[in-house]
């Protein structure tokens, strides 16, 4: 257990200890955590069974410096981009999915892997590439052809990308609040796609898809705009009433 490589009383890493473990390069990184992110583990998700491990100190501080060097626009903007999730006009399960997504939360094989539920990361749609959020979501030659569709608000962009949450970043960057929504429920589409593909080996055409997700968007939209109005003409409606003292009695 983690504790066991802490002075207590000193309150800090005993360093013999994490050498013999980890030998000196690991250690070397080890040591310069401060002890009280140790707490941080349980967020983090580093640790099985609420038990703490040197190994698993090292993960979060790789993490730290990953994010301290290479994505430090998402520490900035971080509760910007997100909160572009929450504010578009899509079903709540769409604004989920896309948050599962930036957070790289989706089952994809590549994640699967990691947690050693699978023994390959490959995409079980091309089977040339692993399989992560953006390449299920926007690189596969399958999601590419979705995109491609002349009714897609993104015909023309690359399909190249290697991380999905930059990528989420250029699309609230460039595209207007419909498009965005289009977007994100194309996204979830292609998703339920390729798990009917992994479980029931169907796999419907781009058109198919791009053409089903728009129509159900927008009747959603339409559904939600008239909610709306019902709603502020019965509020309307409801201000002219005025109270009046009931007669004695009642
Ligand atoms: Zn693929």
């Amino acid at each position: 257990m983690v504790e066991d490589f802490i002075d207590t009383t000193k309150g800090e890493w005993r360093g013999e200890m994490v050498v013999e473990e980890l030998g000196e390069s690991e250690a070397d990184i080890v040591k310069t955590i401060p002890i009280q992110q140790q707490f941080l583990l349980i967020d983090w998700g580093y640790t099985k069974s609420r038990i703490f491990s040197v190994k698993s100190t090292y993960h979060l501080e790789m993490r730290l410096k990953k994010m301290a060097k290479g994505e430090p626009s998402r520490t900035n903007n971080e509760n910007g981009l997100w909160n572009e999730i929450w504010k578009l006009n899509v079903p709540a399960i769409v604004k989920n999915f896309v948050w599962k997504a930036t957070n790289n939360c989706l089952p994809t094989k590549e994640n699967l892997l990691k947690r050693k539920v699978v023994e390959l990361a490959l995409c079980p749609i091309c089977s040339r590439e692993v399989e992560s959020v953006t390449h299920s979501l926007w690189s596969c030659a399958t999601s590419s052809d979705i995109w491609a569709e002349s009714v897609s608000p993104i015909k023309k962009w690359p399909s190249y990308e290697l991380d999905f949450y930059p990528l989420w970043g250029r699309l609230v960057k460039n595209l207007n609040q419909g498009e965005l929504e289009k977007v994100a429920a194309i996204m979830r589409k292609i998703w339920l796609r390729r798990n009917k593909f992994v479980f029931e080996e169907v796999f419907s055409n781009p058109y198919k898809i791009i053409r089903t997700v728009l129509d159900n968007l927008e009747e959603y939209q339409r559904a939600e705009k008239d909610l709306v109005c019902n709603l502020s003409s019965a509020v309307s409606g409801r201000a002219v009433v005025k109270w009046k003292r009931p007669s004695e009695g009642w």
